[in-house]
């Protein structure tokens, strides 16, 4: 009988470690000329065990000698008070880059407020002026999740010049950049890149042609074995909490339903320690960059 094909665990743990490592000593070198970079963080309605990825992101910059901030308005916040934090912050030096956290409440516009962050502080790459010059394949601050995954794939499957690549899910902080970016001419990228959404039809069938499946739907374990072709590397983006985990059992949970999914693919991300890890290491990097770019036109 034919064994069954079990895949590698493709961890972000390592090569995040190995990322934060060099923003560390970038942030080092600016210390050392007297310069703190800052980060703050502007969450809107909070709920009232705080949110896990604002302790994450505050506890990994912190780590690296980053000076962040967090500001907590409330969930009934108005338009104009979010507006007057967000340009307040964008005017303060100490500040080099901010956060809005999202989603906002539904009577916030999130392109709206998008607005409000100078481009060149705006670490998580959203920024109309900054999506622009991203998809134009041009120097700006890019999403953090898709740099992630990004670089998980190149250090698992080198060049992915012709690549199938099928995503699935077009959210603008993860599926719709990474699409962009990795159907970019350019070195390295240039893959043959399928974006799949709610309305994709015959869902399946698509993702089991993929070479590359990343997944971002935000649906636990909502893609299995079926979804996969033999020897699919496959990326799970997503992260679910489990509200009664078993003791000693595992705490998160992903769009991918792990265990069916490994007896096929040939590497498959793990959740937690696979594409969260990486998504603040590139934060990091981004802040890195935000925080050279102000100080040498200072
Ligand atoms: P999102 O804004 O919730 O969007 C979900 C996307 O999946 C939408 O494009 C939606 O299609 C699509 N979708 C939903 N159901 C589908 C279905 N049955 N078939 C095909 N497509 C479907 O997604 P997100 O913000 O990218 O988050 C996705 C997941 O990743 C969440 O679990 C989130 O917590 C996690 N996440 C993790 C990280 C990390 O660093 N690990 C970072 C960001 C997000 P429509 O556009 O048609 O609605």
């Amino acid at each position: 009988m034919k064994d069954a094909v079990t895949a590698t665990l493709l961890s972000g743990k390592d090569a995040a470690a190995e990322i934060r490592a060099r923003v560390k000593e970038r942030f080092a070198r600016l210390k050392a000329s007297g310069i703190t970079p800052g980060l703050a963080i502007v969450t809107v309605g909070e709920p009232p065990g705080g949110n896990p990825y604002v302790r994450a992101k505050t506890r990994a910059a912190e780590e690296v000698g980053v000076r962040a901030r967090v500001t907590r308005l409330p969930e009934s916040t108005e338009a104009g008070v979010l507006r007057g934090m967000l340009c307040e912050l964008s005017l303060d030096p100490a500040v080099h880059g901010i956060i809005m956290q999202l989603p906002l409440p539904s009577h916030l516009d999130e392109d709206r407020h998008l607005e409000d962050v100078a481009p060149e502080k705006d670490v998580d790459g959203l920024h109309p002026l900054n999506v622009g010059r991203w998809v134009n394949g041009l120097p700006a601050h890019r999403p953090a999740t898709p740099l992630g995954v990004i670089e998980l794939l190149r250090r698992r499957c080198g060049d992915l010049s012709g690549k199938r690549v099928v995503i699935v899910g077009r959210s603008r902080i993860v599926g719709r950049p990474l699409s962009v970016l990795l159907s970019q001419k350019t070195r390295g990228m240039n893959a043959t890149v399928t974006l799949c959404h709610s309305a994709t039809r015959d869902l399946e069938s698509i993702t089991r042609e993929a070479e590359i499946l990343v997944v971002a739907m935000g649906r636990r374990r909502a893609v299995t074995s079926r979804h996969v072709g033999p020897g699919a590397v496959v990326v799970d983006v997503g992260i679910h909490a489990i509200e009664h985990p078993e003791p000693g059992g595992p705490k998160f949970e992903g769009d991918v339903d792990f265990e069916s999914v490994r007896a096929v693919a040939s590497a498959v991300t793990p959740v937690p320690g696979g594409v969260g890890p990486m998504t603040v290491a590139f934060l990091l990097s981004n802040l890195a960059d935000a925080v050279e770019a102000q100080e040498q036109t200072r």
